[in-house]
């Protein structure tokens, strides 16, 4: 299409979808290579109606034209933003609202978009009324929040071979006793830690100053990559390799640090990058993988609980009613994982633990992305928590995300009671059986307890605000449905 000049200073409408495209056709073709342009706050609606044409048409000219857009998203539309960060010539910043409409400025063209019932749009064509807007953009922009997301890379290289790869730049690498004893005689510099105690950090930081390292590398679980994400700054990155995928912890921007005896959540630099050395997790003893990564599944699942939780608390002020679209839309990746569980998991192969590694990245992901750990758990931690600290057998040390899968049932099953939707507690039957999650209280009592421990820990809970709790008497007669014998108690389709 040809450069479309809008003569008139003046006043378009367009309407509907078809309208849209026009009216973003006129602005893609008023500007000149190397413009910049802005847009602020594109809901939601826009990318569901138009995403393929934003693409194929306005990006791609865009880049081509070498145009460069700054661009404030919405908080509901982030998964868009992400893929638009990382375009050439593009600049993104998220703000929590939600408006139905957006707006943009390029030169003296101001448009704005609505996409409600009957999308509409306005270009106008005016200097000062675009400056104005443009100074507003300004402070939004100001406002807005970066966020940087590190790649989860896959490779087939081992730790020793990735390592070579940063040489160069003197690399700390921040490991536990497991994974030292794999790469101590390599000759790389190496910090052992044994436990979340801040004082490693403290250790690792004086290390680095000592030695001069310009990058940290943390190799292991979630210990050892808290510790070396704790010690990153903006000119000191650091990279983490994952060497079991047991907790949604491999790539946030948080670590969990005890300081004194208090475990403490703190914010930290995002990691540089992820890196998934496949031949190391796969050289994992079998019976270990399995436990692993049953765990990791366990954390992962329990964001239902915890979407179940920030639902129902929501809702709780609109008076609106509890669905299984609102909890799915909170955490689109984790219901990935449910799907690809009862699709094609198949006793924790390697196309299995690939998987579970991509969604726990994904998982932590969104936790960067909403700047909370509202939705990495919700009473089933709580529960899970009191559980290990006051009831679980002595001897027995079941892992965190085995533990926490075990509210996260009650609370499936509570809600199918609740609302009457019960697909979902039976999908996590399915998956919990073929992950070998605990179903029964058989499986339970391998954990450590036994139905009693439950009452307890559920009436532990009770006074929180959260789904299970307010529901905790109706939870604690649900017991036996769910946990007695082998879920004949449940429909199978
Ligand atoms: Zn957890």
């Amino acid at each position: 299409m040809g450069r479309i000049a809008l003569k008139e200073k003046g006043i378009y409408r367009f309407s509907g979808i078809s309208g849209i495209k026009q009216l973003y056709n006129h602005v893609i073709n008023s500007w000149r290579p190397k413009d910049a342009y802005c847009i602020v706050s594109a809901p939601l609606e826009s990318f569901k109606k138009l995403e393929s044409f934003f693409i194929k048409s306005v990006h791609a000219k865009r880049i081509k034209d070498r145009v460069t857009l700054k661009m404030i998203i919405n908080g509901n539309a982030q998964q868009y933003g992400l893929v638009r960060k990382t375009m050439p010539f593009t600049q993104v910043k998220f703000l929590d609202v939600e408006t139905p409409a957006e707006y943009g400025v390029l030169n003296d063209l101001l448009f704005i978009v609505n996409y409600g019932k009957k999308p509409y749009g306005i270009l106008i064509k005016d200097a000062s009324l675009a400056d104005t807007f443009n100074e507003y953009f300004k402070i939004l922009w100001h406002q807005g929040r970066k966020i940087d997301i590190p790649p989860l890379i896959k490779t087939s290289l081992s730790v020793k071979e990735i390592v070579h790869k940063y040489l160069a730049k003197n690399p700390l690498i921040v490991t536990d006793p497991y994974n030292y004893d794999q790469i101590k005689k390599s000759g790389y510099s190496i910090i052992c830690i044994q436990n979340n105690n801040y004082s490693n950090v403290v250790r690792i930081q004086n290390k680095i100053k000592k030695d001069n390292h310009k990058i940290i590398i943390g190799l292991g679980g979630c210990t050892a990559l808290d510790a070396a994400r704790a010690c990153s700054k903006e000119n000191l990155p650091c990279i983490l390799i994952p060497t079991i995928l047991s907790t949604v912890c491999i790539s946030v921007n948080k670590s969990v640090l005890n300081v004194g005896g208090e475990v403490k959540t703190f914010n930290t630099e995002s990691p540089q990058k992820i890196i998934l050395s496949v031949p190391t997790i796969m050289s994992t003893k079998r019976t270990e993988i399995i436990r692993w990564a049953q765990a990791g599944f366990g954390d992962l699942f329990s964001k239902v609980g915890a979407s179940i939780d920030v639902v129902y608390r929501e809702l709780e002020k609109s008076k609106d009613v509890l669905s299984l679209e609102k909890v799915r839309r909170n955490i689109p990746e984790v219901f990935d994982a449910i799907e690809y569980v009862i699709e094609y998991f198949n006793g924790y192969n390697k196309r299995d633990i690939e998987a579970l590694a991509v969604f726990l990245h994904e998982a932590s992901v969104s936790i960067i992305i909403r700047d909370t750990f509202e939705l990495s758990g919700g009473a089933e931690h709580n529960l899970a928590y009191v559980l290990e600290k006051k009831y679980i057998k002595p001897g027995i040390k079941p892992e965190h995300g085995t533990i926490v899968s075990v509210g996260t049932l009650i609370e499936t099953k509570l809600f199918g009671e609740v609302t009457g939707d019960k697909s979902l507690y039976n999908k996590m039957r399915v998956i919990y059986e073929k992950t070998g999650l605990p179903t029964t209280y058989e499986s339970l009592a391998k954990l450590g307890v036994n139905k009693e421990n439950l009452v307890k820990g559920i009436r532990d809970i009770s006074k929180l605000n959260a789904f299970m709790s307010m529901h905790a008497k109706q939870a604690i007669d649900l017991l036996d449905d769910i946990f007695q014998n082998n879920g004949a108690k449940y429909e199978k389709k």
